[in-house]
């Protein structure tokens, strides 16, 4: 049995912080962990900024789903849940990637979550373990199924590593550069090769 593991931002839909900077126009909200290293300091500080904007999880949520998917993510969901079970392991949380995966039809998703108040104001947040995307394939793999995962960037490369076959997706040039032994793909149509490759069952497109 195989499942295909994907990562969600780069790979199916924007990267989420990113994009919601720029749509919103907050522009200290476009440090990522290249900026600030530590993970905890930096989403700390984003829910700061949120407050300070009074951003709660409906205004936030409104904001998400005007992004939607990536073009062509769609179908290409479509078409990987015809041919493998399909997970999506994010380092996103449940309550940002809802309306995104609403137009991604709702595909499975392991990833982090937010704590919210009554009034919508996000309180806090909890990671679910660390270094959550390899834990899940271990997990998967004691489940007796065999892992094809796909990701774009450093934090998909241990999920790579312990899949049975890693592939990179529009990743950047410094990330091919450090892990060649995955292969590396920009267009849905060249990942669905890929996928097709690294099966060990006689699949078509
Ligand atoms: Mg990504």
């Amino acid at each position: 049995m195989e499942i295909a593991c994907l990562d969600l931002e780069g790979v199916l839909v924007p990267e989420i912080w990113i994009n919601f900077a720029k749509k919103t126009g907050i522009d200290a909200l476009k440090a990522t962990t290249r900026d600030i290293p530590d993970y905890d300091v930096l989403m700390k500080q984003r829910l700061r900024i949120l407050d300070e904007h009074k951003l709660g999880l409906n205004e936030i949520q409104e904001v998400i789903a005007d992004m939607g998917p990536m073009e062509g993510a769609l179908e290409f969901v479509d078409w990987l849940r015809e041919r493998f079970q399909v997970v999506i392991l994010s380092d996103t949380f449940y309550e940002f990637a809802q309306p995104l995966m609403r137009q991604l039809r709702w595909p499975t998703l392991f990833c982090h979550k937010l704590e919210v108040g009554p009034s919508g104001r996000i309180t806090d947040y909890k990671l679910r373990q660390k270094d959550p995307k390899r834990q899940a394939v271990i997990a998967l793999q004691s489940l007796q199924y065999r892992c094809i995962a796909a990701g774009d960037s450093y934090n998909d490369t241990t999920m790579l590593a312990q899949a049975e076959a890693g592939i990179l997706f529009k990743a950047p040039q410094n990330v091919i550069a450090e892990f060649p032994q995955f292969p590396s793909v920009n267009t849905y149509e060249e990942l669905k090769k890929e996928f097709l490759k690294a099966s060990n069952r006689q699949l078509v497109i």
